[in-house]
């Protein structure tokens, strides 16, 4: 099904991520974790790509025994950094041919300490995009409409762009290229997302924007999320909340998962046009805050 069908069904998504493991032990987890989250009914799945340090052929592998084995619509993630064009189609060919049709388009970064590797033949995600439309066509995806393209948003910046005005332009460069829908970073002030949202508008960028919800689950998660996404801000009342558990793994985790319920509630009231989890392969937390939110995806 083309995404753009999914969001035109009106009904807020509702979507979980998974990375491939790189372990025999994370990969039994990781099928557990799907066989739980199978009945929650997902609008759909996403699968990163090279994070991590694992293979990116694991994230095709996964995301085609998604699409055989299961009723989940898998979308994997490709990112083009240091990547040929004849790299990409190849693997666009590769989903077109296992009935793959939606991609999340992102431009990835070097790996740590090889910042001066030549950047491929996409210095951008919008050029990806351009390039993910057009073969999409050419495959005859979704009956000849091309693959359905999400892409990466930022609401509280992207560190390379300090100006906040080139970044929405470089965002609505992406839609003009072709994106059917926007994933945002993970975030944890919901002010920051409904005013980046407002931004996003002003700045004639219509396409849906799914935010990306990440509970905290323990002192050493919330470190690594600091790490991962760079610029995101802790809240002081979520880091009190913390502090108030004095170390406490499981208080850290319930506070964790009651900010992440509250964020989701309010962008349920805000009418957001989706949400989409960061699970790390772990059904628990996803699930309580999804559960406790009443929503069931359509
Ligand atoms: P771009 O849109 O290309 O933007 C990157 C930077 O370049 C921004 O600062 C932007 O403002 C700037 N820029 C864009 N166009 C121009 C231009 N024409 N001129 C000058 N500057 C420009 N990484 C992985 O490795 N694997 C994953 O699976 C993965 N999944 C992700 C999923 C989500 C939802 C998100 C939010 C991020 C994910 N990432 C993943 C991380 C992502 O690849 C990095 O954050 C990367 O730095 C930005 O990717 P992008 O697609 O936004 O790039």
């Amino acid at each position: 099904m083309h995404v753009a069908d999914i969001f035109a069904r009106g009904a807020t998504t509702m979507s979980f991520e998974f990375f491939p493991p790189r372990n025999n032990a994370g990969w039994e987890t990781l099928y557990r974790s799907i066989a739980e989250f199978e009945p929650l009914g997902p609008s759909f799945v996403s699968v990163t790509y090279g994070a991590g340090g694992t293979t990116r052929d694991n994230t095709h592998a996964l995301v085609v025994r998604l699409r055989r084995e299961t009723s989940l619509e898998p979308v994997p993630h490709l990112t083009c950094f240091g990547h040929t064009k004849d790299e990409i189609r190849a693997i666009l060919e590769r989903y077109a041919l296992s009935d793959v049709t939606t991609v999340l388009a992102l431009r990835g970064d070097p790996p740590k300490g090889a910042r001066l590797l030549a950047p491929g033949d996409f210095p951008h995600a919008a050029d990806l995009v351009r390039f993910i439309k057009r073969e999409g066509e050419r495959l005859g995806v979704n009956g000849g409409r091309g693959f359905g393209i999400g892409v990466a948003g930022f609401p509280e910046g992207h560190p390379e762009t300090p100006n906040t005005l080139e970044q929405l332009d470089h965002l609505k460069a992406k839609c003009d290229e072709g994106a059917d829908y926007i994933v945002t970073q993970l975030f944890f002030d919901n002010h920051a997302f409904h005013d980046w949202r407002a931004r996003c508008e002003l700045g004639g960028i219509r396409v849906p924007i799914i935010a990306g919800i990440m509970p905290v689950t323990s002192a050493g998660g919330l470190k690594r999320m600091a790490d991962l996404a760079a610029g995101t801000r802790f809240p002081a009342p979520l880091l009190k909340a913390i502090q108030r558990c004095r170390g406490n793994a499981e208080a850290i985790e319930s506070a964790g998962i009651h900010w992440a319920t509250e964020q989701c509630r309010d962008l349920l009231d805000h009418d957001v046009a989706g949400i989409h989890f960061y699970t790390l392969n772990k059904t628990d937390a996803t699930k309580r805050i999804y559960k406790s939110l009443g929503v069931r995806a359509e």
